[in-house]
């Protein structure tokens, strides 16, 4: 069975001080959960929070993601943070592709497919976004738009490593602006993606590839969206930024 998955994206939101208070919050709140089905709970706060964050949650319970990493491994990239020294800080995954980066930061397949390189081979796990802007979807171009994010960057891994890869379909006109996509639509992309991906590294792995759906998920959505059959949890921005609405979400898996 496919690993589920929900994970929030804080993006440059809290300070440390608010960061650590939502975090632990998220962390009470799960212990006194019993959720119906295995979920992995990630977060993603600011890199600045990172270490301090992972100090008051369950590690077992609760993972830690990085929202971006650099392409290189390590030297002169002032400013830069690597996915080395996150996997030292303890994180497991880091957020790659994002459609903000995409967008304000001019990140392209050359730049995911280093990135992704980097997270590889320190044993985290990319997940990858990807998705369509309203104006290629209503010129029905959504489906190829899809396809030629996840191909650049990705087909050229290997088995082994394409196998560590979560997918995260974000159309950029459902991120935090209130509307989602509806569950047929959702269920359209995750099938549409999982075709390609078998035809590329077939049936096994593109069965058990978690593909999420991000893009304004709230506890009143949640459930119909997870139901569909090749939607196996979601990426969350602004209800991830309260613990209540975040279990919610959770719980409804
Ligand atoms: C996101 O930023 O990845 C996201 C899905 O945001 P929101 O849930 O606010 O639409």
């Amino acid at each position: 069975m496919r690993k589920k998955i929900v994970a929030g994206n804080w993006k440059m939101n809290t300070l440390v001080k608010e960061g650590l208070a939502l975090a632990s919050n998220i962390n009470d709140e799960l212990k006194n959960q019993t959720l119906r089905n295995e979920v992995e709970v990630i977060i993603a706060p600011p890199f600045t929070h990172l270490t301090s964050v992972s100090e008051v949650v369950d590690n077992n319970k609760i993972s830690i993601s990085s929202q971006n990493c650099a392409t290189e491994c390590c030297g002169a990239y002032t400013g830069e943070i690597s996915a080395e020294m996150l996997k030292n800080i303890g994180c497991r995954a880091v957020i790659l592709g994002h459609s903000e980066r995409r967008a304000y930061y001019g990140e392209t397949s050359e730049t995911l497919i280093k990135k992704t390189e980097q997270v590889l081979k320190n044993k985290m796990t990319p997940i990858f976004c990807c998705g369509e802007m309203l104006e290629e979807r209503e010129a029905n171009n959504h489906f190829k738009i899809v396809e030629t994010q996840i191909s650049e960057a990705l087909f050229h891994l290997s088995e082994e490593d394409f196998a560590n890869i979560v997918i995260a379909y974000e159309p950029v006109w459902a991120i935090g602006t209130g509307v989602t996509a509806s569950k047929e639509q959702a269920q359209e992309m995750h099938a549409h993606i999982r075709t390609v991906i078998k035809a590329k590294y077939g049936n096994t792995i593109a069965d058990n590839l978690t593909i999420l759906y991000g893009g304004s998920v709230k506890p009143n959505n949640a459930k119909e969206i997870f139901s569909q059959p090749d939607v196996d949890g979601g990426l969350i921005g602004g209800a991830s930024m309260k613990a209540e609405s975040f279990i919610e979400i959770i719980k409804a898996i």
